[in-house]
């Protein structure tokens, strides 16, 4: 082991290296064709994306959290709708429901998956509520058919959150047309980066479909004819391009990933940690390899993995019901103690197709020499 070793949690620049020659290229394509808006680049990746997740229809749109927005907005959801989210997510799955108005109604975790836990949904389910949106948080699917089932018995809707599983399958079959939206960013750090923001939504039912597309192109279907109150979220042409440049090696950089994380799950398997549990029927994205620790040792674990050169994130440090932004909502939903304790414990390991396996290796020695028997959470 070498002590001058540094890891970084995710080296973005060497997916680029990596694919310099392709994706220079596509960048210059855009720059060529004189089409800044829309065209053939971004329709092509429509298609491709679309194929790569199973579904009938993607439309691109500016980022993750609109694509969240407009999925909504396509199914009508608004002013005193309720929309079920998980209790422990990135705040932009919240903010999708608190933009178009409606109250996100927060459903704690599985603690074995952290994904939302599908035991406690029917509990909150109201006459307000209008869709359920699952998370695949970390990359590990959600536990889609119990959703779906919740879903069909009481008439709501699924719009699932996929920023964090580009290339996940549920029970064999690719994250993309489950739910009747699914929702992608494609924020340089997800699976499937681009170099600057971007995202799309897929679904299956080609009416959705055009109600995205027309919400995030001012409201519009024929130019200066404008039948909705939309908004510009459009698709860039250059991120298309790159998008399209890297979307040929998700597979080959999602089977890293998984080597990766078999190496970390089998080096670790003896230490006192929490480690990932991949339910059968689960084929995760490996977004992240997320660690539980004790939570008054996670500091320390934290400033010695740095000591030893090696990047950790927290995914996430501070649940959004305990945001400013959403000051009240625990009150009037009662406490949420998984959310806050799972937020208190979980500690991101270095993880992406770029990690080599001497890191990998020196992320497991450097665990093994700094964990005790009292960071068991
Ligand atoms: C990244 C992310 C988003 C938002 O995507 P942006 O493209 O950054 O807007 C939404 N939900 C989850 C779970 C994410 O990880």
């Amino acid at each position: 082991m070498s002590a001058a070793m540094v890891v970084p949690f995710l080296d973005l620049r060497a997916a680029y290296v990596e694919l310099q020659h392709e994706i220079d290229a596509a960048i210059r394509r855009v720059l060529d064709s004189g089409s800044y808006i829309l065209g053939e680049e971004v329709a092509a990746f429509e298609r491709e994306w679309a194929t790569a997740c199973g579904a009938a229809h993607a439309v691109g749109v500016a980022n993750g959290l609109d694509a969240l927005v407009l999925a909504l907005r396509a199914l009508g959801v608004g002013p005193g709708d309720e929309v079920i989210v998980p209790s422990h997510t990135f705040i932009a799955t919240w903010l999708a429901v608190s933009q178009c108005g409606a109250t996100p109604v927060p459903v704690e975790p599985d603690p074995m998956t952290y994904n939302i836990d599908v035991r406690r949904i029917e509990a909150a389910i109201t006459a307000r509520t209008r869709v359920i949106l699952p998370v695949h948080l970390y990359g590990q699917p959600a536990d889609l058919d119990a959703v779906l089932d919740i879903a069909r018995r009481h008439g709501l809707r699924v719009v699932e959150d996929a920023a964090q599983a580009h290339g996940a399958r549920y029970r064999g079959t690719p994250i993309g047309a489950h739910g009747d939206l699914v929702a992608w960013s494609f924020y340089p750090g997800k699976n499937l980066g681009a170099v600057g923001d971007a995202g799309a939504v897929t679904t299956n039912d080609a009416a959705l479909a055009d109600a995205v597309r027309t919400l995030g192109n001012y409201g519009s279907r024929v130019k200066y004819v404008n039948e909705v109150i939309g908004v510009n979220s459009r698709l860039d042409p250059i991120q298309a391009a790159v998008l399209r440049a890297k979307l040929p090696h998700l597979a080959s950089w999602r089977a890293r990933r998984a080597q990766h994380a078999a190496r970390y799950s089998a080096g670790l398997a003896e230490l006192p940690l929490v480690l990932p549990e991949v339910p059968a029927w689960a084929d995760p994205a490996w977004h992240l390899y997320v660690v539980r620790v004790a939570a008054g040792s996670r500091a320390r674990i934290v400033d010695a993995l740095h000591a030893a050169g090696i990047a950790t994130l927290i995914h996430y440090p501070i649940p959004p019901h305990r945001q400013a932004a959403y000051a009240g909502v625990s009150s009037a939903r009662g406490p949420l103690p998984l959310a806050e304790q799972v937020a208190g414990e979980l500690l991101s390991l270095p993880m992406g197709p770029h990690l080599t396996d001497e890191q990998c290796g020196h992320v497991i020695d450097a665990l093994v020499g700094i964990v005790r028997d009292e960071d068991r959470p």
